[in-house]
């Protein structure tokens, strides 16, 4: 049923409303890097609001922005007055710059986060300890006051779902499919799905969670569900099911007004149920 979802779903199109789309308009490997981390920090909220702050702040950057970073004064000047929600102009520029610089360490900022998943033992969380780490203390994140500074890019330990850092990491390592463009060399199968409350409300649904939270540990549970089916890429499922269409509206009940054409409700516990 999940690979008729798969199938079905047009890549092309979808990609274009997504945050992913900025990165398929660059070519150099730190450009993408960039754009991406950026788009990935972005993604919360209203999707219409946050693709025009990004490209608010990538046309401030001009046509190269791993270019543009290497110089530190001219980046804050050009994100001047930049604000979005708990973000504000010094957020960005800490995370970019942060950025770049790990990208001038260590080659690229998968060759970081590679290095880092070595160092780790295979270990996710703690992989992502090390490159959120040296991202933010490069950048200076940690010396920056507000819930911005904290938010922009957060410590992965915290019990979160990481949905943003998933994502990220479900963009940049699984193989090119249109919209993931597999960049990084590490396995897709230790990747986690970027878990927020509607994907876990559909997961529900679905049977594939049964955690109330939508926190870690579902995200964990999700990802092992989706695992029996692939277990060599289980987060290939992850944006044909969060493009489904009625994924924000969905009422988790039988509704047959709003269920209607729902693609998965074949395999819905509500209309399994009498
Ligand atoms: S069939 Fe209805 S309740 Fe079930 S997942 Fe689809 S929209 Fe949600």
């Amino acid at each position: 049923m999940l690979r008729g979802v798969e199938a079905r779903c047009d890549r092309a199109a979808r990609r274009e409303a997504d945050p992913v789309g900025f990165v398929h308009q660059y070519q150099s490997l730190a450009d993408q890097e960039i754009v991406a981390l950026l788009a990935s920090c972005f993604a919360f909220g209203n999707v219409k609001a946050l693709r025009a702050k990004i490209a608010d702040v990538l046309r401030r950057l001009g046509p190269s922005p791993a270019e543009s970073l290497e110089d530190a004064a001219r980046t804050k000047r050009a994100l001047r007055g930049f604000k979005h929600r708990l973000y504000d102009e010094r957020h960005v520029a800490a995370l970019l710059l942060g950025a770049r610089r790990l990208q001038r360490r260590d080659g690229s900022l998968g060759a970081a986060l590679v290095g880092a998943f070595a160092g780790a033992n295979g270990e996710l969380v703690p992989a992502l300890v090390e490159w959120v780490g040296a991202m933010r203390r490069l950048g200076g994140l940690d010396r920056l006051s507000g819930n911005g500074a904290a938010h922009i890019l957060p410590n992965p330990e915290g019990g979160g779902a990481n949905k943003r850092l998933m994502l990220l990491l479900r963009w940049m390592v699984r193989p090119a499919d249109g919209v993931d463009l597999g960049l990084w060399p590490l396995p897709p199968s230790a990747l986690v799905v970027p878990l927020d409350v509607h994907l876990h409300k559909l997961g529900r649904n679905l049977g594939l969670v049964t955690r109330k939270a939508p926190g870690w540990k579902s995200a964990l549970e999700l990802t092992r569900s989706l695992a029996a089916i692939d277990p060599a890429d289980p987060t290939r499922f992850d944006f044909p099911l969060c493009h489904l269409g009625m994924v924000q509206d969905c009422p988790s009940c039988r509704d047959p007004v709003r269920c209607e054409g729902c693609g998965v409700r074949p395999i819905c516990r509500h209309w399994a149920e009498n």
